[in-house]
């Protein structure tokens, strides 16, 4: 496997906010031309055998993952972990407890929707989640679309549930040294998920990349569906200036509401050093 190789390693199943299985992501994956594949669900685990399985049955090589939730300097940041034991205990517990606060928060959504003429958005929401441990923004997104509020998912997160607007609760998610030793511990690599989507100044984002990378931190990804051409180039220099493999991943959560398809994004620039190389060994590889 080489820098070209058509790897899409970020993508969610509906064990977290994803539409389809396990199954039905690893068949997609395969009809799109994908040759190295990695399921990860938010702050979850569960969908890993079943990943593992399904990779296996389509002849696709396979790596572990999650995308763990985290609060750094009071902003929302992804870190993505590959190359996992799903199996590791200190990594479970961690999750878990990431995924802990969610249920109450879903509830104090649904409180702010209902002040503002919304009702029933707790019940609406439930309705769309495959694994009652993981309601996210996004269960929420797809019943207000249901219920003719808006018109699209996108247009839900500008107008609801992002600071600022009816529904959004802030929340601590996991520590960014916790969620990087987790996957450390558990043998893979601490990613930092689509950092242009992050608000930060540049001087906040020098310090995440800083401390991600003191932390243990090893990863960024520079292409991703989350990410303009622009942001290709500037990534690919950050991950020059920090030290950082590269890593490529669509995003994909579902057919009607991703912009960029499973194994449709561009290679990695070149000169880049791919996440896949270093994870080499952690690749599971079909017989
Ligand atoms: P949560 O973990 O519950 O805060 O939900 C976060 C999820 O919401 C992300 O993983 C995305 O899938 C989705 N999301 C966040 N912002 C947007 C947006 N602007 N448009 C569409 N989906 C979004
Ligand atoms: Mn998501
Ligand atoms: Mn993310
Ligand atoms: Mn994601």
């Amino acid at each position: 496997m080489n820098i070209l190789t058509n790897a899409d390693l970020h993508c969610h199943s509906d064990v977290s906010d994803g539409t389809l299985t396990p199954e039905a992501l690893a068949a997609r994956a395969r009809g799109n031309g994908v040759e190295l594949w990695a399921l990860t669900d938010h702050d979850e685990l569960s969908g890993q055998h079943r990943a593992m399985a399904a990779a296996a049955e389509q002849g696709l090589p396979y790596l572990t993952g999650t995308e763990i939730s985290v609060t750094f300097a009071g902003l929302t940041v992804h870190i993505v972990g590959l190359g996992v034991d799903p199996d590791d205990v200190r990594l479970k517990a961690g999750l878990q407890a990431t995924r802990g606060g969610r249920e109450n928060r879903a509830r104090e959504m649904a409180e702010q929707l209902a002040a503002v003429g919304i009702k029933g958005a707790f019940e609406g929401a439930l309705q769309y989640v495959g694994n009652p441990d993981l309601i996210s923004r996004t269960h929420f997104a797809r019943f207000l679309v249901e219920a003719r509020v808006c018109s699209s998912t996108h247009e839900v997160f500008r107008h609801y549930l992002t600071e600022g607007k009816p529904g959004f609760v802030p929340h601590r998610w996991a520590a960014l040294g916790d969620a990087v030793s987790w996957i450390n511990g558990a043998g893979g690599m601490a990613i930092l998920a689509h950092p242009a989507r992050y608000r930060t100044t540049p001087t906040e984002e020098y310090a995440l990349f800083s401390e991600f990378k003191a932390h243990g931190g090893q990863g960024v990804e520079v292409v991703t569906g989350s990410h303009t051409a622009a942001e290709y180039v500037k990534y690919a220099e950050m991950a020059q200036e920090f030290g950082l493999y590269a890593s490529r991943g669509s995003d994909f959560h579902s057919p009607e509401e991703s912009h960029t398809d499973l194994g449709s994004l561009p290679d990695l620039p070149g000169a880049l050093q791919p996440v896949w190389e270093a994870l080499r060994d952690r690749v599971i590889h079909p017989h």
